[in-house]
């Protein structure tokens, strides 16, 4: 499973200024609010690509939840993905997250790892004896080729 968070590995909300690939997109978000979100149209093929090579399944981990499929996936190239919908509101998305990988290995790109530490720590301990990368990306820079081969090392070993 490669999972995906939106805001932080995907939209560098705290990059200033924006790396050239990034474009800016204004995503309405209800009446009158708009969000302007800015995107690598290139992610979308690199993610592809990083699934297909390893066999995994990509999924959005994001609270963007189904939007993330009609208003981000799209913008990248991305074909609608399945949607991890969070409904514990003490974990953080760590329960949601360890109920839908189940056994499988794990890549996931998220900037908020920091989060509820304790949960965090029980969630690795329970997948311990299961590949399960937790890749912490910078909001400031979005997913970047070193995260990307971070991701490949961590499947290596169940190709
Ligand atoms: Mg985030």
């Amino acid at each position: 499973m490669i999972l995906l968070d939106v805001d932080g590995p995907l939209h560098p909300w705290a990059a200033n200024p924006k790396p050239d690939r990034y474009r800016l997109f204004e995503i309405k978000a209800g009446w009158r609010r708009r969000l302007r979100v800015w995107l690598d149209p290139d992610h979308g093929r690199q993610l592809r690509q990083l699934a297909q090579d390893t066999g995994a399944e990509l999924a959005w981990a994001t609270t963007w939840l189904h939007r993330a499929n009609t208003e981000i996936g799209p913008r990248l190239g991305l074909p609608p993905l399945k949607v991890i919908e969070f409904h514990d509101a003490t974990g953080w998305k760590y329960p949601a997250v360890a109920r839908y990988a189940y056994e499988r290995p794990l890549v996931w790109f998220d900037d908020d790892f920091g989060l509820h530490a304790s949960r965090r720590e029980e969630f690795v301990h329970k997948r311990r004896r299961l590949t399960t990368a937790l890749i912490h990306v910078d909001p400031a820079t979005g997913i970047s080729a070193q995260h990307l081969a971070e991701a490949r090392k961590a499947f290596s070993g169940h190709l």
